[in-house]
């Protein structure tokens, strides 16, 4: 999840009306906002950094998990209470009823991807004065990332149906970007000085199956909308380009290679979310009858520094502890370099509270994802010990003249580690230094630029 924060841009002009902005949940809605905030910049609106003063709020939610919905609804009260003319959208705009019966007065609710309702809705509520000689949209649009990374969103929606998440009901089934499209916007951003690109989407390797992978033009080419055309495509383009949400299927072997010659970033971001075929097979989870290990171990021989992040939702109804011990199991065969676990929660409307499965204590959910995380850390301190003594490429997330925060290739923004820079020369922000890393924890490197 992404913290709530209002957007900047720069002042355009004393009579353009003024809107704030708050982005909630994960990066996809990210996405959404910063779509959003394009549309309202190119038709002359201002971002306003306060609810107060402001013509309107716009707060796009998050409504995955119940902690989020209350995140949500809690933003909407403050808009409420700091302004009082407040749109909402995102996620949470797919159950209206639950806005209405706590914030009866907001103007206008939409849904998630909903660009045009929410334009509509904010014209109606303070009608745009465009001036195309004030209009200061940069061209890759407003990016609410740091300058030189961005999150390029290449499908909406999902044709899966895990019966934990929501997410289909409130994102529909999944809808392509043509590559064109998609490729375009990353050149831009490459233009602008972007220098990694995150791709995402709810299911990365489904891409194109939707359009039946149909081309699209590209400069002088025809470019298919396929997970490992697109990426051999971004991967020319001279950007870090890393790949998340991807499924274990067959196919994505074939980007294998690319990572390999280093076209694109040896990292993949895998949300397996268990090991043991039962509990798989009750969340209906995408390829959950893959050999998993066996397809890390190939993997692993076309590209031996891959880095794999995942996710693990521990406690699932219906989880004995046979079935844990082989998700512990799973991790010491796979030895996957970052994991993330979460406790099961019975998110209202999800249809694995109504599997007819034995709900698995609290306090066995517990002492389950202690006994993951222990686990896990264990393996991740041992992969982290072996970057010591190399030299790796790092991009500086931060710099304070000698000093600085950085990553290396095999690791994500927000999610993974980070690596502590110390440089004879000063720092800057979206370099990318070599760095002789000197020693590790479980999480971070630290060493010094060379
Ligand atoms: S793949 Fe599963 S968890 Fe991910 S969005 Fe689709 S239904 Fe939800």
């Amino acid at each position: 999840m992404v913290p709530a924060f209002a957007a900047e841009g720069p002042d355009m002009s004393a009579a353009a009306p003024r809107v704030s902005f708050v982005s909630l949940g994960c990066p996809k809605a990210l996405v959404d906002s910063e779509r959003i905030l394009t549309r309202l910049r190119a038709e002359g609106y201002e971002i306003a950094r306060k609810h107060d003063g402001a013509d309107l709020v716009v707060v796009n939610t998050c409504g995955f998990l119940d902690s989020a919905r209350d995140e949500s609804l809690s933003a909407i009260g403050t808009a409420m209470k700091e302004n009082g003319k407040v749109i909402v959208t995102g996620c949470m705009g797919a159950t209206p009823e639950l806005i209405r019966e706590k914030h009866p007065n907001v103007l206008a609710i939409t849904g998630p991807q909903a660009y045009e309702s929410v334009m509509a809705a904010v014209h109606e509520a303070a009608p745009p004065q465009h001036d195309p000689l004030l209009d200061l949209l940069p061209p890759q649009g407003i990016k609410l990332t740091p300058r030189h990374y961005a999150y390029l969103k290449i499908s909406e929606g999902c044709n899966n149906r895990c019966t934990f998440c929501i997410i289909p009901a409130l994102r529909g089934d999944l809808v392509s970007r043509p590559a064109g499209d998609v490729l375009r916007e990353a050149e831009k951003l490459a233009k602008a000085g972007v220098k990694e690109v995150m791709v995402i989407s709810q299911d990365t390797s489904a891409y194109g199956v939707d359009v039946k992978y149909e081309g699209s033009r590209f400069h002088d080419r025809e470019v298919r909308a396929k997970f490992y055309d697109l990426a051999k495509e971004l991967g020319e383009l001279g950007m870090w380009v890393r790949l998340h949400y991807v499924y274990p299927y067959p196919h994505v072997a074939d980007v294998i290679p690319l990572m390999a010659e280093g076209k694109i970033l040896p990292y993949l971001d895998i949300p397996f979310q268990h090991a043991s075929p039962a509990v798989l097979k009750n969340m209906r989870r995408p390829a959950h009858g893959e050999k998993t290990l066996e397809r890390i171990r190939g993997w692993r021989e076309v590209c031996p520094d891959l880095a794999i992040r995942s996710t693990f939702i521990v406690g699932f109804p219906g989880e004995t502890e046979e079935d844990f011990d082989m998700l512990l199991d799973w991790l010491d065969e796979a030895r996957i370099d970052r994991a993330g676990c979460f406790k099961y929660e019975a998110v209202n409307g999800a249809r694995s509270n109504d599997l007819g499965l034995q709900q698995v204590p609290q306090e066995i959910k517990e002492s389950r994802w202690h006994r993951f995380m222990q686990r896990q850390q264990k393996i991740s301190a041992a992969q982290q010990q072996k970057k010591v003594g190399k030299r790796l490429p790092v991009i500086i997330d931060e710099a304070n003249g000698g000093a600085g925060k950085g990553r290396t290739k095999y690791d994500a923004p927000e999610i993974d580690g980070n690596v502590h820079v110390t440089s004879r020369r000063p720092l800057r922000t979206g370099d990318i230094v070599t760095v002789k890393i000197e020693r590790a924890d479980a999480y971070d490197l630290y060493g010094q630029a060379v």
